[in-house]
């Protein structure tokens, strides 16, 4: 199985070796999408864990365990529906349709944040400014 997760590392923790230690102590494939990595400033990243449900368990057990935040319900990118007007102009600059078109008779759009890839393209496309990042100031 697969979970998504932002890691979130205070200040003080950007130099743990995490992503080793979760491929070394607990078999997981990581997918790392995005990260922000300061020795001066909290860190982030947005990673697959892919494994054994228990090890994806334990992994991120250990990182807690480390004093990393661990935030299954935040990604990396933002989309604020109350700021969207469904407007579709980040449509064609989506790479993996986490923005999509939810009801085709409405043209309402969604956002689906297990399909962002954290590219970021939709910030620079959004005129709307539905779209940010903690990745992007
Ligand atoms: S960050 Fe990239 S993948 Fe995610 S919603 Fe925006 S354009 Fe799509
Ligand atoms: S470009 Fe911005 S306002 Fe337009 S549909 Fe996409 S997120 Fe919504």
């Amino acid at each position: 199985m697969t979970r998504k997760i932002l890691l979130q590392f205070p200040k003080e923790k950007v130099n743990q070796p995490l992503v080793y230690d979760l491929v070394k102590k607990y078999d997981l494939i990581i997918n790392i999408f995005r990260a922000k990595i300061d020795p001066d400033d909290n860190g982030f990243a947005v990673v697959d864990l892919s494994g054994t449900g228990k090890n994806i368990e334990d992994g991120i057990n250990y990182a807690k365990s480390l004093g990393i935040i661990v935030n299954e319900k935040m990604t990396g990118l933002n989309w604020d529906s109350e700021r969207c007007v469904s407007c579709g102009t980040c449509l064609p600059h989506c790479p993996t349709d986490a923005l999509y078109v939810e009801n085709p008779k409405t043209m309402k759009i969604n956002f689906d944040d297990e399909k962002c890839i954290e590219c970021l393209s939709c910030i620079d496309h959004c005129p709307f400014g539905a779209c940010s990042s903690i990745f992007k100031e």
